[in-house]
């Protein structure tokens, strides 16, 4: 039994309708310009959980630095994550590029045309395997996302929270069923499409949406309220202590955390720093520095301005002390470097914020 409803008859009539509005309407972007998998695939990393206008100048970047898989597999992470930096969500990048070095390895240096090798690839799941495949290949696997769930969700006026168990196999199946198989790329990308500027979660444009005829949400006139809202997960706050070392030299300290859990910011450059639960941030600080770094407090310590932070569902209070030293401390694995050169390094936006509110100070 299909979710859907649309009689099997029209589902021709529903194709070529949602097709013919795609070729009429559809954004100009970088990564349309192309059947190349290494841009389709980047360009479909960058944008999970980044609007497309925020991805275009880093994907453009990242292409002249690493214009092709092979350049991007023997690049030094540093770099790669230099280049991402901002766009957040890092292991996204760490991860393509060690489906990079896999592809060189074992690919011969192609992105695979068999979905279970893509899948196997690190950092693609079922919905960037399908898109890569269907777009540079004509792979004939329909994508399911947020924007095409919300779609399918109005056309069969479907209650209920989409990405409960079952249910989202269940809107693969539906979306299976629809794709347009001989030019599956270009039905992939209609579909996101629609969702993405038509059938928008707020407002939909019913007026103008290309498939009306066969949408039973609009029928009944609930299609603003589909699909249900998904309960959020609890946001956890936390507090981030942070030194900003700082020599006669203008020159500053940073250290890097490896990957694994409690990482916040995994393989970046960050300024030393520690979670804190209680009210003295200033003073749990000062006894992470003195203990780690022999770095004593003498009257050296000066709060500066405090920010917000959001990592996922963490909520980061970011608490940053300049803190004046005559020399650095020696420590295994650290950089040292001026504080006005960071920004060229792979570091986080928080990381970014607090040498942001560091230089203000020594300038003011
Ligand atoms: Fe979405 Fe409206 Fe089109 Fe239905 S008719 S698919 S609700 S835009």
């Amino acid at each position: 039994m299909r979710l859907l409803k649309i009689p099997a008859g029209e589902i021709p009539a529903f194709r070529r309708r949602l097709l013919r509005w795609f070729a009429e309407h559809k954004r100009d972007l970088p990564w349309r310009r192309t059947r190349d998998p290494y841009r389709i695939w980047l360009s479909e990393i960058m944008l999970q959980q980044t609007r497309v206008a925020a991805v275009i100048p880093y994907f453009e970047r990242f292409l002249e630095a690493f214009p092709d898989v092979r350049a991007l597999a023997r690049a030094r992470t540093d770099r790669v994550l230099a280049l991402w930096a901002g766009l957040g969500y890092y292991s996204r990048a760490k991860n393509l590029q060690r489906a990079a070095k896999e592809i060189v390895a074992r690919h011969d240096g192609k992105f695979p045309r068999n979905y279970e090798e893509a899948l196997a690839l690190p950092g693609i799941g079922r919905y960037t395997a399908a898109a890569v495949l269907s777009i540079a290949y004509e792979g004939p696997h329909a994508v399911l996302d947020g924007n095409v769930a919300r779609v399918l969700a109005r056309i069969g006026a479907l209650e209920g929270d989409l990405r409960a168990p079952g249910m989202w196999r269940k809107l693969e199946s539906e979306a299976q069923n629809l794709l347009a198989r001989n030019v599956s790329g270009d039905w992939n990308q209609a579909m996101m499409e629609l969702g993405a500027t038509v059938c928008t979660p707020k407002s939909p444009q019913c007026g103008e949406c290309p498939v009306e005829k066969w949408c039973r949400a609009r029928k009944l006139g609930i299609a603003e309220k589909l699909p249900a809202v998904r309960k959020k997960r609890a946001t956890v706050d936390l507090t981030l202590a942070a030194a900003v070392l700082l020599d006669p030299q203008g020159r500053t300290l940073l250290v890097r955390q490896l990957d694994g859990e409690g990482a916040l910011f995994s393989r970046m450059w960050q300024f030393p720093a520690l979670e804190t639960k209680g009210s003295d941030a200033g003073a749990t600080l000062a006894a992470h520095l003195l203990k780690e770094f022999g770095v004593a407090r003498n009257g050296n310590f000066a709060p500066l301005s405090t920010a917000r932070h959001t990592v996922t569902f963490r909520n980061i209070r970011l608490e940053p002390y300049l803190v004046h030293v005559a020399r650095l401390p020696r420590v295994k694995g650290a950089r040292v470097i001026a504080l006005s050169e960071i920004r060229g390094l792979p570091i986080s936006n928080a990381t970014q914020k607090i040498a942001d509110s560091a230089i203000a100070r020594q300038v003011g």
